[in-house]
């Protein structure tokens, strides 16, 4: 008889996108001519940059040769793209890292998800409040979490992030040992200067919290004076996993590659206080249960990196900026308070006259045939929220904006 992870009972089904697809056909049914533009979903809708494009094709046609062929690469990616990434992403920052850091994969989602696997299952757990829901879940998973009261968990520690302290999250009350960080922030696209950086680099040093710091939205920081990476701060190696992706940095969110930071000065305890570096467990973990990401994959996100790969993804961010620019000025125009937008994709809107998230979230369906994501889905402080994301097509942008203006 094969028992099963009970945890998973605990997981309440996510009826989020569903409801809101609901929604949208039921709209759909009643006003068959009314035009709806989607700025709900945080997927990116701009094709892969030619130089991608270029490396993947000749990548593909080193497999029809016997020559080049390759079968299984390295577990941890091939050097030819951590050799980049740590050029690219880090030298250029002033972060050193070395090789055996940096661990290639399938996307972030996979190694946020899956960290977990290398950490005791009774460790507390502190997120940031509205959040990406993998970091909550996967914990569940694991029983890491307690029990769901009045729609939060008993073992995590939630950390709002709201208009009262103007998205800049306060140290948490209780004792965390794992922290889950994420900036520039999805879903309030809100960000942490250096400073406010450091004080969370400096908590967890003298506590010794781990952090999983997930930067899937790097590339869109436009403001000098923001970090990239967590490793910019000092001493956060001792601290911190970095998760990165190209899915929103390059467009993979088709093709699937990501990469993840752990550095080999970081520890973690065994019961008996004996230190134990972090690295050669996650090394052990992916070596055991993931054979890598694949070469063509790999190529095209070594392209990424190219002199015409790093102009034309610029390109790509700079298009969905200027739709987050264009967005924020009309939102604001209209008298709305909103957040994000300059450093991130994604805009954070208060609803108006203390309107519930779902309520805003269907004025702006049935008034203005606008598709957005109602804040509270993301944790009880997105309540009285809604996210519109920038990866729309530009002329839906603007006439989306059009319509805003003429309804408030
Ligand atoms: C989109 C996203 C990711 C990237 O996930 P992939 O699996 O690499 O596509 C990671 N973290 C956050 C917060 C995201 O929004």
């Amino acid at each position: 008889m094969a028992l099963i992870n009970e945890h998973f009972l605990k997981l309440q089904n996510s009826y989020l996108f569903s409801d809101i697809a609901k929604k949208v056909n039921s709209f759909k049914v009643t006003h068959p001519k009314d035009k709806i533009i989607r700025m709900g979903i945080g997927d990116v809708t701009q094709p892969l940059a030619p130089a991608v494009i270029e490396a993947m094709h000749k990548a593909v046609d080193d497999l029809a040769t016997t020559d080049n062929f390759h079968g299984y690469g390295p577990e941890q990616g091939y050097s030819f793209l951590i050799d980049a990434i740590i050029k690219n992403d880090y030298a250029s920052r002033g972060v050193f890292l070395e090789p055996g850091e940096v661990f290639v994969s399938d996307g972030a989602k996979s190694d946020c998800g899956n960290i977990g696997d290398i950490l005791r299952h009774d460790n507390s757990i502190g997120v940031l409040d509205p959040v990406y829901p993998v970091y909550i879940d996967s914990n569940v998973m694991s029983g890491r979490t307690g029990v769901l009261e009045d729609g939060k968990w008993s073992d995590v520690v939630y950390i709002p992030c709201t208009e009262a302290n103007n998205f800049t999250p306060e140290l948490p009350a209780r004792r965390v040992d794992i922290l889950y960080l994420c900036y520039p922030n999805n879903p309030t696209g809100t960000t942490l200067t250096k400073d406010e950086l450091k004080k969370w680099v400096n908590y967890a040093l003298a506590n010794d919290v781990l952090i999983m710091y997930d930067s899937a939205y790097e590339a869109y920081i436009q403001d000098p004076n923001i970090p990239h990476s967590i490793y910019e701060i000092k001493g956060a190696k001792k601290v911190a996993i970095e998760f990165r992706s190209f899915s929103k940095t390059a467009g993979f969110t088709g093709v699937r590659c990501g990469y993840t930071v752990v550095p080999k000065e970081l520890n973690g305890f065994t019961l008996g206080g004996e230190r134990v570096q972090l690295n050669k467990l996650w090394n052990r973990r992916q070596t055991t249960k993931f054979n890598g990401t694949s070469y063509i994959t790999q190529r095209g996100a070594e392209a990424v990196y190219s002199p015409e790969g790093k102009e034309q993804v610029k390109a790509t961010i700079n298009y969905y900026m200027t739709n987050a620019h264009i967005m924020k000025e009309a939102i604001q125009g209209c008298g709305l308070k909103v957040w994000g937008g300059e450093n991130a994709p994604y805009l954070w809107i208060k609803a108006p006259k203390d309107l519930s998230s779902w309520k805003f979230f269907d004025k702006l369906l049935y008034e203005v045939n606008i598709v957005g994501t109602p804040g509270v889905g993301f944790g009880p402080s997105g309540e009285g929220y809604l996210r519109l994301t920038a990866f729309g097509d530009r002329d839906d942008t603007l006439e989306a904006m059009a319509r805003l203006k003429k309804w408030l």
